[in-house]
């Protein structure tokens, strides 16, 4: 699947630096030979540790009225047992999940900085170092974003005890970014952004310094996720969370708005307007119960749109993509919601979010051409789904019948990291994981 649409023979050659070199049509084949390719997606927004609560946060005591903020108690009780190693099991799981459904790159949204206590490691990177760690035994490719997360609520209200572990000022921040950036260095690939946790967590004058630390990188905030949000930021500014952002940053194309669910169509038509990317997480936002983002109309617009695996509830690029389209169904009440031109839905979707993806996570990617990196994926031509299909029919094939089994192989920079649908660190990957959890529960 080349920029231009479906190509036949096409030969992909890779350079040293990970980069695709050049791609020939209409060429006999040398080298690994596959029958579908396309480009890697990119998950434009991970918490990693908590792939170790999936399942595990669904039984509430609050009963029908468990939300959003309920789910939030749960992840601070768990979270006050993470050591750096249990991160990095957990993590490493997660990445191999990651590859194996197809993506190739994650933007992972790290404000897990602290020790249980709340004190500083030795060294102030101690968890990046475990997320690098990770990314690096799994091979996937990394945007790291250290979190900026000084407060409780709006008014920079003191943050309160479960919130010890995320906690900086802005310099302490700076000094963060600075050491993840170093460590980063021993992973290929693998580069550093910035981020604000969320308009309730930060106060305009850190955030205006953050900013002015962020360089050309990547800015990524969650924003508008629930309505309470919504209320809280109107009773604090008198402006709703995407509006008073647009108003008080310079949101452009470096910046990935996480959610960005409840926008009113001013809203909407502006961060279109913006080149940001809304970063949505369509299964999270579902079990979560958020809401449904106004995609339809957002496109219409012209807005750029990335997909990404949050909570790691569920790690499916292709469900990713299907819960996406299917939540503009149920409320359109209509089929084909995001195909666009092309007719094909899959097509479509899997165009947004190959392109928002890729400068979410601040990396020219998310297609096959010279230049751009050699992360790509390969489809299993003779699975059930996609043997009687043709070209964006394999997409259909894919993304709303097979899922997962249909990805049989995964490179990322040039490396091959999956290979018959399976990565071979996967079951040492699950032992340590289940290693990891005994221990959290013993
Ligand atoms: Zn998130």
């Amino acid at each position: 699947l080349l920029p231009a649409g479906w190509a036949r023979d096409v030969r992909v050659s890779i350079a040293g630096d990970g980069q695709i070199a050049q791609v020939q049509c209409g060429v006999d084949a040398i080298g690994a030979r596959h029958a579908l390719g396309i480009p890697g997606l990119a998950n434009a927004h991970s918490h990693a540790f908590q792939r170790a609560m999936a399942g595990l946060a669904e039984h509430s005591p609050a009963g029908a009225a468990d939300s959003f903020w309920g789910w939030r108690e749960t992840m601070y009780r768990f979270v006050e047992r993470l050591e750096p190693r249990h991160v990095e099991a957990i993590a490493t799981l997660a990445y191999t999940q990651m590859l194996e459904s197809g993506f190739t790159r994650v933007a992972e949204f790290h404000y897990l900085h602290h020790d249980p206590r709340g004190r500083r490691y030795a060294d102030a990177g101690e968890m990046c170092a475990a997320l690098i760690a990770a990314a690096h035994a799994s091979g996937i490719g990394l945007t790291l974003l250290p979190v900026h997360y000084q407060f409780a609520d709006f008014g920079a209200l003191a943050p309160l005890p479960a919130q010890r572990r995320f906690v900086t000022d802005p310099d302490a921040y700076a000094a963060l970014r600075e050491r993840a950036a170093a460590l980063a260095e021993a992973c290929p690939g693998a580069l550093v952004g910035s981020a604000l946790h969320s308009l309730r967590a930060i106060a305009p004058a850190g955030m205006r310094q953050v900013l002015d630390g962020a360089g050309a990188g990547p800015v990524h905030i969650h924003v508008a996720e629930q309505t309470r949000e919504v209320d809280a930021c109107l009773a604090w500014s008198g402006a709703r969370p995407v509006q008073w952002l647009l108003d008080n940053a310079p949101v452009d194309a470096r910046w990935c708005l996480v959610h960005a669910t409840h926008m009113d169509e001013a809203e909407c038509r502006a961060l279109a307007r913006s080149g940001a990317v809304a970063g949505l997480c369509p299964i999270t936002e579902a079990n979560l119960g958020d809401g449904v983002f106004p995609a339809v109309a957002y496109a219409a617009e012209g807005g750029r749109l990335a997909v990404g695996t949050d909570s790691n509830v569920h790690i499916s690029a292709a469900q990713e993509l299907a819960l996406l389209e299917y939540g503009q169904r149920l409320t359109l009440r209509r089929r084909n919601c995001l195909g666009g031109a092309s007719g094909s839905p899959a097509r479509g979707l899997l165009a947004l979010a190959l392109c928002g993806g890729a400068q979410a996570c601040g990396i020219a990617g998310g297609r096959i051409e010279a230049g751009a990196r050699a992360d790509l994926v390969a489809l299993d031509a003779a699975h059930p789904s996609l043997c009687a299909q043709q070209q964006d029919g394999w997409l259909d094939g894919w993304i709303f019948a097979a899922g997962d089994a249909a990805v049989s192989a995964v490179w990322v920079g040039g490396q091959q990291v999956v290979h018959g649908g399976r990565h071979p660190r996967a079951v040492r990957a699950r032992e340590r994981y289940r290693d990891c959890l005994r221990s959290l529960q013993a």
